[in-house]
């Protein structure tokens, strides 16, 4: 008798993996759907998560290291991760996760859709096999935006302000997304600083060397730009929703976001 096949879906908190658990739901009935949880992700996801839920009529299951960040940290010497040391995808998501898919057949959807170039996260694991359910039915954003309207899940609700699901001190976030923080959650950007003050102070001890989250300055710097930053960020907004006369905020946003820094985001965190 073959394997029993484990169908999976992993939520990152995004709106492109809802809108693929929505479109799926009565496709694969049996589809478990998970999330690694950091334990640092934004408020705004733990409740899309919720809502979520509610629409796929069952629970997407919370997938965890065992571990805290600090502990990570710790067992990094306290070096923060960052582009070139990408230690927390590593320990807090893709670890547990190919724990918890272990050696069973099973197939992955992963929600790349079809006008985007990228791969997303694939597997090394012989037992997983990819699916890509949104090229093979050519669903593009307009698509996707669709499918989140018509279950009325919408977008997360850090699209105001942020395009990119994740951690809250993700070092992918771009210059305005981290005043974005500051503004909606003084309290988180205040431990993102604290984590910097701490990283800099054990490496400037160790190595001379000062860690920030944020391309070329520390979070304390980038603050004192605030002003600055927001007028690039509006100025850029305003001539793309000018050039696009008839597209709404949401549809820009992320392309103007990307323009002002275009460092691709952790595959396996932003789908
Ligand atoms: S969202 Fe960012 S900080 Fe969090 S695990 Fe992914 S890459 Fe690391």
């Amino acid at each position: 008798m073959p394997d029993k096949v484990r169908h999976v879906l992993g939520i990152s908190g995004g709106k492109d993996s809802a809108a693929l658990a929505i479109h799926m739901r009565d496709r694969v009935p049996e589809m478990e759907y998970f999330f690694c949880d950091t334990g640092a992700e934004l408020p705004e996801t733990y409740e899309y998560l919720t809502k979520l839920e509610a629409f796929l009529g069952k629970p997407i299951a919370r997938l965890n290291s065992g571990r805290t960040f600090d502990h990570w940290l710790t067992v990094f010497r306290g070096a923060l991760p960052s582009p070139q040391m990408r230690w927390c995808t590593n320990y807090m998501k893709l670890k547990p996760l190919e724990a918890w898919i272990g050696e069973e057949p099973a197939i992955s959807y992963v929600a790349i859709r079809a006008d985007e170039p990228r791969e997303g996260y694939v597997s090394t694991k012989p037992n997983i096999t990819t699916q890509f359910p949104f090229k093979a039915a050519n669903i593009d954003f307009e698509g996707v935006k669709r499918i989140l309207a018509d279950a009325g899940v919408g977008l997360p609700g850090y699209y105001e302000w942020r395009t990119r699901s994740g951690c809250y001190f993700c070092f992918f976030q771009r210059k305005s997304e981290w005043v974005g923080l500051s503004e909606r959650h003084p309290e988180l950007f205040q431990k993102a600083v604290e984590y910097e003050e701490k990283a800099s102070f054990e490496a400037t001890a160790m190595a001379g060397r000062q860690y920030s989250w944020s391309q070329g300055e520390t979070l304390i710097h980038l603050i004192e730009r605030k002003e600055e930053i927001l007028a690039r960020h509006e100025k850029a907004l305003a001539r793309e929703m000018d050039n696009r006369r008839s597209a709404a905020l949401v549809d820009v946003l992320a392309d103007v976001l990307d323009d002002e820094d275009d460092t691709l985001p952790c595959q396996a965190c932003n789908l």
